[in-house]
């Protein structure tokens, strides 16, 4: 087990509702951004002296500007539905980590200054002042919501705390008081395309050294492609694909799929990042800068077709914003959704005969699988209704003989995050990624005990990352995470492969469909 500075939350048999303690994470918050990371974003370097006018100025606009945000705003019953529903609560047990206490830091700002009852008798319907105390509040406690959306499944009203956690960090950025971390890689990605601030020659370096290691691993000369004019894919993937595992078996699993499909594709050294942590600090602008990127590199290398690699958040806004940030994408195929998901793809590519896959070469692993919050709450995939859990699901049955699934209300709509998600996914928050992620350890320790389960495969970088991190708090290892392509990579059969071949049968989505 890693060793914590902080108390490791002991996982249980089944989820307790945990005794509340006050001001339990009220030390934890992450690095403020200094003014070299907050200014290229168009924010103020520090706090500014006329903050509080601001602050409520831009609350103001946001409320109208967003409907949705006004109407969560005084639509809350308090009838406490949601207030066992987040993972930081359930792992931290500070009350102010139950949603709709969360929503309250913001709402009792709003009342104050935007109902007549708040202005008139602000004690009478819970309105206060904004004063630094409270930006203090909402500085620590919009950081301990990862804006997973869990709450608003069940809340009656459908109240979604991560659009008011999504505006209290738009609020602070504006008067000074911005992130570090969110900020210094939105700054990265709007510079040199990618979060990781990997310049051309770095990657298509990467790449050709991928390429050697599948030609030496299978004999077979599948390749990386990077800016290829006429391609027919663009693909857009989280740049954690091109250097760290458990990601870049996913990102092999990809380019060995467009090989054995007769696909042509390609990376742009332009727009090499499909996460946007623009919608993590609630900021349009921000999250079109890098939505207008994709667009020019569509353009600039006449594709046909844009496919997002596997990223939860960036699914999101590719899924439900892209078109709205960046389009029309009328100069597409429009044959093919726009954008579409590898998911969609490699889905499409096994149902149809296409690609062959060796479930066996998978034996040594039993998988469960992770729903990512921002698949599984905020986006679709497919053509019906619940793709976005069914067709990841189908993938890993078509390429693995083992396969369970955790317990009902940790999974699908229900998923627990994995507690770095919504731009928390930072060294500075550790004891809060590690106790917030134990709802899902809870669930994960069920299969592994009851089934035998070995791994846990997701779709999402920040997920994989964040397990590969917490994971040896709990008593499991970093590689028990892997990427739904990294099996993908290892069963699918290429054509002229000289090692790895078995004797059993491939496999197709009607045996999936059996089993
Ligand atoms: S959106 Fe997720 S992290 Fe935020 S309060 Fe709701 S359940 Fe908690
Ligand atoms: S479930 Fe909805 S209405 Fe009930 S307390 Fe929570 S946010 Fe308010």
């Amino acid at each position: 087990m890693a060793v914590a500075k902080f108390e490791v939350p002991e996982l249980k048999e089944y989820p307790i509702i945990p005794k509340l303690q006050k001001d339990a994470m009220a030390h934890s918050a992450p690095y403020v951004a200094k003014e070299q990371f907050q200014t290229p974003l168009g924010y103020p370097g520090e706090l500014i002296d006329n903050w509080k006018e601001v602050a409520i100025e831009k609350m103001g606009e946001l409320t109208n500007k967003y409907r949705s945000l006004s109407v969560y705003l005084d639509s809350c019953v308090k009838c406490g539905a949601c207030t066992d529903k987040c993972h930081y609560y359930l792992g931290t047990t500070d009350p102010k980590n139950m949603p709709v206490a969360r929503q309250d830091l913001f709402r009792k700002v709003y009342r104050r200054y935007y109902t007549l009852a708040g202005k008139i008798m602000p004690k009478l319907v819970g309105a206060e002042d904004l004063t630094e105390e409270v930006l203090d509040d909402w500085y620590t406690y919009f950081h301990q919501c990862s804006q997973c959306r869990r709450c608003s499944v069940y809340c009656p009203y459908g109240i979604d705390t991560a659009e008011i956690s999504m505006a209290a960090r738009e609020i602070m950025d504006t008067v000074g008081k911005g992130q570090k971390y969110c900020n210094e890689i939105i700054g990265k990605a709007q510079v040199l395309g990618n979060n990781l601030g990997l310049p051309e020659p770095a990657l298509a370096n990467t790449l050709e050294g991928l390429e050697e290691d599948i030609e030496d691993e299978t004999g077979v000369q599948v390749k990386m492609p990077l800016d290829v004019k006429g391609a027919d894919v663009l693909l857009i993937t989280p740049s954690a694909d091109f250097f760290a595992e458990p990601h870049i078996d996913g990102l092999i699993g990809y380019a060995k799929v467009f090989h054995e499909a007769g696909i042509s594709w390609t990376i742009s050294s332009y727009a090499s990042e499909a996460a946007n942590f623009g919608m993590f600090i609630g900021s349009y602008e921000n999250m079109q800068k890098l939505a207008l990127r994709i667009r020019q590199a569509a353009l600039d290398l006449g594709v046909k077709r844009i496919v997002f690699g596997e990223c939860g958040h960036a699914w999101r806004v590719a899924y439900s914003f892209l078109n709205t940030l960046a389009g029309p994408f009328d100069f597409l195929d429009q044959n093919y959704p726009v954008p579409q998901h590898i998911c969609e793809v490699t889905h499409g590519l096994i149902e149809d005969g296409t690609i062959k896959l060796d479930k066996s070469r998978n034996d040594h692993m039993t998988l469960t699988y992770h729903d990512s919050c921002n698949v599984a709450r905020a986006s679709r995939m497919g053509d019906t209704p619940g793709g976005q859990f069914t067709i990841p699901r189908d993938i890993i049955k078509a390429s693995c003989n083992n396969f369970y699934d955790m317990p009902e209300h940790s999974i699908k709509e229900g998923t627990f995050c994995c507690g770095g998600g919504g731009g928390l996914l930072t060294d500075d928050l550790i004891e809060l990624r590690v106790k917030g992620a134990m709802p899902r350890m809870q669930a994960l320790k069920q299969v592994t005990e009851q089934n035998g389960v070995t791994h846990m495969a997701a779709i999402c970088a920040i997920c994989k990352s964040q397990f590969s991190k917490i994971f040896p708090y709990y008593d499991f290892q970093m590689d028990q995470i892997v990427s739904v392509h990294q099996l993908v990579s290892n069963a699918i059969v290429l054509t002229g492969q000289t090692d790895g071949e078995s004797d059993d049968e491939d496999s197709t989505l009607d045996d999936v469909e059996s089993a």
